[in-house]
């Protein structure tokens, strides 16, 4: 029965991988981390090359980077509207998190300025009931700028831990600053083996931001 099981389960993750261009990287023994490149919306054209340039080495464990969950390219809700749940998107985000069992799930999204404001907004938890997003750094310009999250609503249940989801915004312009601020967390998030590593890391590096993302996460999953 068991072997049964593991049959299946690795039939499911050779479908997909062929299907998705998934691209795995595996050390030791270890957990998995999954790195979404594009929930929706034609985000790629900021997230891919970034992928392209990210060299994930894990220490122990697993890296599964996703290329995209939004296969046709064309849905255009945002990740924390429930109508999300409906997309085809949401389907194949569905069976990635069910094949691989990721203890650590990273979602890259890429922002306009337009945007910026209410990703931010100090009141979005009770506006959209999601937790506004925190730079890592102050910087001046937005474009320099990458934006800490945690789960959507349809994740938070199962990753309750802070570290264990972790939600990157950068801007669809973004800037060499940015994108090293960006592959620096990455970084992070392959070569640490649990997500209490993962926030003690980011911590070290963004204290305020990481503080303030806490007390975020505490309010949003209590
Ligand atoms: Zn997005």
């Amino acid at each position: 029965m068991l072997t049964h099981r593991l049959e299946d389960l690795n039939r499911k993750r050779e479908n997909l991988r062929g299907k998705l261009k998934i691209k795995e990287y595996h050390a030791d023994e270890g957990i998995t981390r999954v790195i979404i490149g594009e929930m929706h919306n034609r985000e790629r054209h900021a997230t891919w090359p970034l992928l392209e340039k990210f060299k994930p080495e894990p220490l122990e464990g697993s890296v599964i980077i996703v290329p995209t969950v939004d296969l046709a390219g064309n849905v255009y809700i945002s990740v924390v509207n429930p109508k999300y749940m409906k997309t085809p998107a949401y389907k194949v985000y569905r069976s990635v998190l069910e094949c691989y069992k990721p203890t650590i799930v990273v979602e890259l999204h890429a922002f306009n300025s337009k945007a910026y404001s209410n990703l931010t907004d100090p009141n979005r938890l009770e506006k959209r009931g999601v937790p506004p997003l925190i730079p890592y750094k102050q910087e001046p310009l937005i474009e320099d700028q990458v934006l800490h999250g945690g789960p959507p609503p349809f994740a938070k249940n199962k990753f309750k831990e802070h570290g264990s989801y972790i939600t990157l915004e950068i801007h669809k312009n973004y800037t060499e600053k940015a994108e090293k601020t960006l592959l620096d967390v990455l970084n992070i998030v392959v070569k640490s083996n649990s997500p209490q590593k993962i926030v003690n890391k980011l911590t070290e590096k963004y204290p305020e931001s990481m503080k303030k993302a806490k007390e975020l996460l505490y309010k949003y999953l209590k």
